[in-house]
């Protein structure tokens, strides 16, 4: 599946990169969000996590 972020939306508060380091990291200047990898694996749950835990609506999965 397809990770997609939208940077616009994002409020810098991490916790995608705290659920899943292995997908997403925070821009070292504004916080924002920065994909490692747009792609993950469907049975990936730590994936689906950090776009159900981001708080402002910020990240979809696109299956
Ligand atoms: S959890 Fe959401 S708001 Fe927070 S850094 Fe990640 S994408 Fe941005």
């Amino acid at each position: 599946m397809k990770i997609i972020a939208d940077r616009g939306l994002c409020a810098s508060a991490g916790m995608c990169a705290l659920t899943d380091p292995e997908h997403f990291d925070q821009d070292e200047e504004d916080g924002r969000v920065v994909l490692l990898a747009d792609e993950a694996e469907d049975c990936d749950t730590d994936v689906e996590d950090a776009v159900r835990l981001c708080p402002s609506g910020a990240l979809r999965l696109d299956r």
